[in-house]
């Protein structure tokens, strides 16, 4: 496991960096002046994802509310509150671990005992068999795979339960269901001559465990961005055709990358009949593209790149697989969150990254690795607006609770979900990149 050990603090964080601009302290811009706003202000509020990269984006009718937080956590500053975090996890010892994604804030990622993308953490969950509660500071899929890879007696907690994540709320189940009907009732259910199925459901590993039970019960898989081709050439062992939920970029990119020409990969729209096609588009199609997609990587742009390699001779530009297509086209390279970190630690001092991923990990790598010279793409700061949701209020409030004795927003998938979901995980795992030809042979 390649899970990286808590860092050091870093000089700037994001959270930091907010304020700094601010109050005019700092040059620069941020994509909203709410991102200021304590997130319980916004709890309270109307329905919403909270400031930050998918403030536009519309939240689905039933999303998770979080409850008011006690004043003690909203009113005390953060030396308080870094205090009671550190008394409170000494006091529980192996009883709790602390999960902290990539994209966490610096205050809260701080008191994290690992730090990694979300299926490194569900798998970091798994191996601390030992802990009584899970605290994953992430998004609410996130909680939900590792409460289905963590063992029965163990309990996983979120510590704001508004951290959603937007483009895992694009695909909800009801209209992934009907989709499939429509698929059903346009291509039948029976297998060809080979043995592939009409349409292979593959979803990413940001979709929430409903889904995962979807595709663990429709003949489907798992993917992350790390194993996307090799789940994708799974896939098209399998079946005629892939429906690829909910992010449209990595499925497009991946299959692109694999030779799949883009008039076979036809977008669904849930709101329209057919998702917006007619038959015979959907009948040639190789890979059927949900219409979702993550705003945060959706601000990266090829103005942006030509404008770092403008100003930066040399610059390495890494981008996510998350980002629009014309971005990973014109990048150097295009990887998962871990392909970043690595490509960074490997690469010789002196070395200059332009990287398009969300700004608390490159802001996070450029404090790590001072050796190099490393900036975000975005020149405007926007955070992901639900990661930005936990704040150290939050996770002082579930550890403090731990420790009187009460676990609070446990996140718990049902049986029958689980069951279905681990199928399709479980086939995730199974699936092995194909060897590369050897030369000569
Ligand atoms: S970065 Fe994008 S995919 Fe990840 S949690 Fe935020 S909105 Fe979801």
């Amino acid at each position: 496991m390649t899970l990286i050990e808590p860092a050091p603090r870093p000089a700037a964080s994001v959270e930091l960096t907010i304020r700094r601009i601010a109050s005019g302290a700092a040059t620069g811009s941020t994509c909203t002046p709410e991102l200021q706003t304590a997130p319980w202000k916004i709890d309270a509020g109307p329905d919403g994802y909270g400031p930050g990269s998918s403030m536009g984006d519309v939240i689905p009718v039933g999303s998770p509310r979080q409850g008011a937080l006690p004043a003690a956590y909203r009113q005390a500053d953060e030396a308080e509150l870094t205090r009671r975090i550190r008394a409170a996890k000494e006091t529980l010892g192996d009883r709790v671990v602390v999960l902290g994604h990539f994209y966490q804030r610096d205050e809260v990622v701080r008191h994290a005992d690992f730090v990694g993308d979300s299926f490194q953490l569900a798998n970091a969950a798994k191996a601390r068999a030992d802990a009584e509660a899970i605290v994953f500071c992430g998004v609410h899929f996130m909680a939900e795979t590792a409460d289905m890879l963590s063992g029965p007696a163990q309990s996983v907690i979120l510590p704001n339960l508004a951290a959603g994540c937007s483009m895992a709320d694009m695909a909800d189940a009801d209209s992934v269901e009907e989709c499939w009907e429509q698929l059903e009732e346009l291509f039948g259910a029976e297998p060809d001559e080979a043995g592939r199925a009409p349409v292979v459901p593959v979803t990413y590993m940001n979709s929430s465990a409903a889904l995962k039970a979807f595709c663990g019960r429709h003949g489907g898989i798992v993917c992350t961005s790390s194993n996307a081709a090799t789940v994708l050439e799974w896939a098209f062992e399998r079946g005629q055709r892939v429906l690829f939920f909910p992010d449209q970029h990595l499925g497009r990119n991946t299959a692109k990358a694999m030779g799949v020409p883009l008039e076979a990969m036809p977008m669904w729209n849930p709101r329209q009949a057919l998702g917006g096609n007619d038959e015979a588009t959907l009948e040639q199609a190789q890979v059927i593209l949900w219409h979702g997609y993550c705003s945060v990587h959706k601000r990266f742009t090829v103005e942006q790149i030509e404008q770092a390699r403008a100003e930066h001779p040399g610059v390495r530009i890494i981008v996510h697989p998350e980002c629009p297509m014309p971005v990973v086209d014109a990048a150097d390279a295009a990887g998962s969150t871990d392909f970043i970190v690595k490509a960074i630690e490997a690469a010789p001092a002196g070395s200059v990254f332009g990287i398009g991923t969300e700004i608390n990990l490159v802001q996070r790598l450029a404090a790590e690795h001072p050796e190099h010279e490393i900036f975000c793409l975005d020149p405007v700061v926007c955070p992901c607006s639900t990661m930005y949701r936990i704040h150290p209020g939050y996770l002082a409030w579930v550890l403090e609770e731990l420790v009187a004795g009460r676990t609070v927003n446990r996140i718990e998938v049902d049986a029958d979900t689980t069951r279905d979901a681990r199928v399709a995980l479980e086939r995730m795992l199974q699936a092995v990149p194909k060897p590369l030809p050897v030369p000569g042979a």
